[in-house]
């Protein structure tokens, strides 16, 4: 069933990310941004929470100042209970943008493991060993492709190596920039089930920002519906479809029921 809840988080345990009242502007030559008006949302340990909203309502301003790219204005911010840009240094952040930014002069293999070294620098948490990488790379098909250069892969193998790359470092917190929207229907719909299958094999705390409805429904916990101008919270929508899951589940009635939902709520949050 798909249901409605406030921001609160499903599970007992201490969030993991914790937003209270976040506000965001940005000031241009002529007038004031107001990105983000008092965003409160709690994230739960391994919960996958996505955001959804039209281009502009400040999707990708919340995930940089979530992982310490960007200062806010207002309000409070805590990851794992700390500043976002103490966390970022502690390297609590994994981070998938838009393009796969994989270094064009390296192996898929060295791609994946390389960051892993630059980026174990100042963190705790324990690197996945090569037989793990290697498992990964394996699982998404890329076993073939080791020794491969980024330029001789397709833009949604690069993207794959990007996705396991995120997961290698080990970082307690995941966070994904529309990863797939530059990606055509078919492969984005294969990228789905690809970060499913790593996600339900690491449980990482995801915070996934998307265009596609459908994309939130079947990846995500939870979607938190976004309006523009002010960029604000209009709704969080509980999505409780069983987990694992598969592409057989985008035939059921709870999802169709979750789409519809966020489709009302997104309609809606124009309108206002
Ligand atoms: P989304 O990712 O949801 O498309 P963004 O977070 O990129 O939206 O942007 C939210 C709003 O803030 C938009 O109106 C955008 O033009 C504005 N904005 C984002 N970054 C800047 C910036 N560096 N300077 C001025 N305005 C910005
Ligand atoms: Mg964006």
């Amino acid at each position: 069933m798909v249901s409605t809840s406030a921001s609160a988080p499903r599970a007992d345990a201490e969030p993991v990310i914790r937003l209270e009242s976040v506000s965001k502007r940005f000031w241009t030559k002529d007038q004031t941004v107001h990105a983000l008006d008092r965003i409160d949302l709690d994230v739960a340990p391994g919960e996958f929470v996505s955001l959804i909203g039209p281009s502009g309502c400040g999707k990708s301003t919340l995930l940089r100042v979530v992982g310490g790219l960007l200062e806010r204005d207002g309000g409070t911010v805590a990851v794992e209970g700390e500043e976002p840009r103490q966390a970022k240094r502690h390297k609590r952040f994994g981070f998938v943008p838009q393009a796969p930014a994989l270094l064009p002069w390296r192996s898929v293999r060295k791609n994946v493991g390389l960051l892993g070294e630059v980026n174990r620098r100042g963190a705790d948490h324990p690197l996945l060993s090569d037989a793990e990488r290697q498992d990964l790379l394996e699982r998404v098909g890329l076993g073939e492709f080791l020794d491969a250069l980024p330029g001789e892969l397709s833009g949604g193998m690069q993207q794959r190596v990007s996705l396991v790359r995120a997961f290698v470092l080990g970082a307690p917190v995941l966070l994904m920039d529309e990863p797939f929207s530059a990606l055509d229907e078919i492969t984005r719909v294969d990228m789905r089930y690809l970060l499913l299958d790593l996600w339900e094999r690491r449980r990482t705390t995801v915070l996934f920002v998307t265009h596609s409805i459908p994309e939130a429904v079947i990846l995500s916990d939870r979607v938190v519906v976004l309006a523009p101008r002010p960029g604000r919270v209009i709704d969080i929508v509980d999505i409780d479809l069983p987990r694992p899951r598969d592409e057989a589940l985008e035939d059921t009635d709870e999802f169709h029921a979750g789409v519809a939902r966020i489709r009302h709520l997104l309609r809606e949050g124009m309108d206002r």
